[in-house]
This record gives structure tokens, sequence and C-alpha cells, in this order.
């Protein structure tokens, strides 16, 4: 440790040194001992030498993509406590489990968990191998590696991007992802299979986990704790910092829609659900236009309103989606009586209905054109015509 004082470079209690490593390859041991010292706590993790929660590990990984630990940690709880098995899960309607994966984006994943929880019930339980858990509808081979190694035991290294960056800085790998992914999860098989890794598999794709998301992190890795440092090639070079390498990703094409705020005297909103298939498919959503690469005039996009109204403007919102960004215009409009074309929703309860979040963006912007809940001046602005306030 070179005679390195940590308490005073770290402050009390916040780390202990790491375990030693002359290895010049990264051995799976000094990870794990490195891992028993300083594993995350987490909302679905089982606690050391307990045994995990199926249902609770691949919930938390299927919620975990594209998503961060600090977003999924209080919606994962309340998820379960709506959904406290598999079973509740399979036998909960749809509208429901719409309602819970609200604002944690990718709603294709909330379709297939809803699905694989009924395929799953019906089997009367989880696959235990990678091959079994990938057969599930939405479950990939990092999720299917995932739950294997974790919930199972099984020998499986899952690799997403925490453990990409990782490998990439251990081994000094310089050709650029997406190009580096096989050669990337090779590497971290090729680590996963020494023995202490295949006794404890579970904890050995976790260790991976911690140390991507803890120590060797996106920027500013703290190589000084890292119980890998004497084996990063990555170190050594001095590139760590600048991997993983990416390919120069294509500009995200731009979109256009207009959404439509229609409220009644009783001050009832009109909501629709989208088609089950789709981008958001399923969801709830304000009525409106399709998205399309030019703006629409004012004319044409009233052509797509649900009731003729006197439509004035309320503003608008931008929402990016991973393969373009939105930029959405809403109007609002009222009407003595809401059309029977959707769903209807006290204005009140509107952002609680289950929007996603691009929608709920949208309603919050008539809101606060448009009056809070119970407003009377809000309402009778509305009345008036929703004086513009922005
Ligand atoms: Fe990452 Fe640094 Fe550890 Fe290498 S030594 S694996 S760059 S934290």
């Amino acid at each position: 440790m070179g005679g390195l004082d940590w308490q005073g470079i770290l402050g009390p209690g916040r780390f202990e040194p790491p375990m030693p490593s002359d290895s010049v390859h990264p051995d799976a041991a000094s990870l794990l001992a490195w891992y028993d010292r300083h594993r995350r706590a987490l909302p679905w993790r089982a606690r050391a030498g307990e045994p995990a929660d199926p249902y609770a590990v691949w919930l938390s990984e299927v919620m975990l993509q594209q998503t961060t630990v600090a977003a999924v940690g209080p919606r994962f709880a309340r998820f379960l406590a709506r959904f406290p098995t598999v079973e509740a899960l399979a036998a909960a309607p749809w509208e429901q489990v719409a309602q819970e994966w609200a604002g944690l984006g990718y709603y294709a994943r909330a379709r297939n968990l809803h699905a694989a929880a009924k395929d799953v019930a019906e089997r009367g339980g989880f696959p235990s191998d990678e091959a079994g858990l990938a057969t599930l509808p939405g479950v990939g081979p990092y999720t299917a590696a995932a739950v294997a190694a974790i919930a199972f035991g099984r020998p499986a290294v899952p690799v997403d991007g925490n453990v990409e960056r990782v490998m990439a800085r251990l081994f000094a790998v310089e050709a650029p992802l997406p190009g580096a992914k096989r050669r990337l999860a090779a590497l971290a098989r090729e680590v996963g299979a020494q023995a202490p890794a295949r006794a404890r598999p579970g904890d050995f794709a976790q260790a991976l986990f911690d140390l991507g998301a803890t120590v060797c992190t996106p920027r500013r890795p703290v190589c000084a704790l890292c119980p890998w440092r004497g084996a990063c090639a990555g170190l050594a070079s001095g590139l760590a910092e600048s991997l993983p390498r990416k390919a120069a990703k294509a500009e995200r094409p731009q979109r256009f829609g207009v959404a439509f705020w229609l409220e009644d005297e009783a001050g009832r909103v009109l909501l629709r659900r989208r088609p089950a298939r789709g981008l958001l498919g399923g969801m709830l959503e304000l009525p409106g236009t399709p998205w399309r690469g030019k703006m629409w005039g004012e004319v044409e996009a009233q052509g797509h309103a649900p009731a003729r109204a006197a439509w004035l403007p309320a503003g608008g919102v931008r929402h990016v989606f991973t393969h373009f960004a939105l930029d959405l215009r809403v109007w609002a409009g009222w009407v003595p009586v809401l059309p029977a074309c959707g769903e209807v929703v006290p204005r009140g309860e509107v952002l609680s209905a289950g929007l996603p979040g691009v929608m709920a963006k949208a309603a919050r912007v008539a809101l606060r054109v448009c009056g809070e809940a119970g407003s009377a001046s809000g309402r009778a602005s509305f009345g008036r015509g929703c004086a513009r306030r922005e």
C-alpha cells in the first residue's frame, strides 16, 4: 500500500483500502474479497449468505435497463408492494401494470414483464438456467445471465455497459463500441471462468456491477481503490479514463407532433390508450397527431383533434427517445361534453393516471397554463379562452 494514509485521503469510515493485488491478471478472488468488504446494499439484493428471490432479481434487472439505480430504488419497492409475487403480477390487469410503470420509460419492457410473469405463473416457477430464462418475453442474454447467476447460482457472466467499461480498461481495448462488444463479453467470460468466480457466480456478477458503479466509474475512475489496479493495462498505459472508446453516433432525427388537452364543463379531461404494439404501447396519452419529420400546420393538426373546439396554444415540450427527439406542441380546448372516444379522467387525477413521461410533461404544460386542479380562476380562464401566461 506504500504507506498511504487512506483515512486521510478518503475521510473516516468511507472506504477501507483495497485488498493488495500483485497479479498481472485480474483475478476473481481479489474482486470477490473486495466485494465482501464493499458490496452495496440495494433494495433488490439479498443479504450476504441469504438466497436471492428470482422474482426480485428479474424485476430489478428489467427495471434497471436504461434506468439508474437511484431512479429505480423507490419504484422497485412500490412495484413490489403492489405486485408482491410473480403470480400477483401475472393476475393483474394490464392497466394496473401500466399505471405502476408510468414514468420509467421504455414501455415495451413493461408489456414484456407482464407477459413473462404470465408465462412463469403458468410454468409454476422461473426457469433456472440461461437458456430457459432466455425463452421468457423480453429476457435477452444479459438478463438471462444475471438472473441465472444471481438467483440460481449458475456460472454465467452478465455483461452490461458497466462490465464492458471495466473490461475495456482492464485489457486496454481501444477498439470502439459497439463493434468491440463481443470481444469485451469474451474477456468478461474469461475472467469469470476462474474457479473462485464459478464457485460464487452471483457474487462475482454483482461484484463486477459494483466495481463499475463505484470505482471504475465512467469519469474519473478511482484506480487507487481498485482490487485489480495491479493487473489493469488501461491504468498502466494511462488510457483508463479514455476507455471505452465509442464510435460517433448518428444525430437523432427530429420529429414533431401536437397533443390536445380537451376538458369539459365538469373539469374532466379526455385521454386515450395507445395501441398495444409500438412506441409507448398500451400507455395512456393525450389525443394528438401522429409524430412525423416536419412541423404541423394549425389547420392540418386540428384535423386530428378529438373534437371541434376553440383550440389555443398552451406551449410545448421536448422529449428525447432512443431513436429520435420529439417536439410536441400542446393545444388546449374546452367543450361542454367530452366525446366518447377515450378515457375520461378528472383534471386533478391526470398526473396520477399513469401517463408516460412525455405525456406527463405535456399535461403539466396544459395545467400550468389553464389552471391547476380545482382552481376556479383556472377553470374560468379556460372557459373564456385559456389565456396563455408564458
Ligand atoms: Fe478501472 Fe482503474 Fe480498476 Fe483499471 S484500475 S479496472 S481503470 S478502476
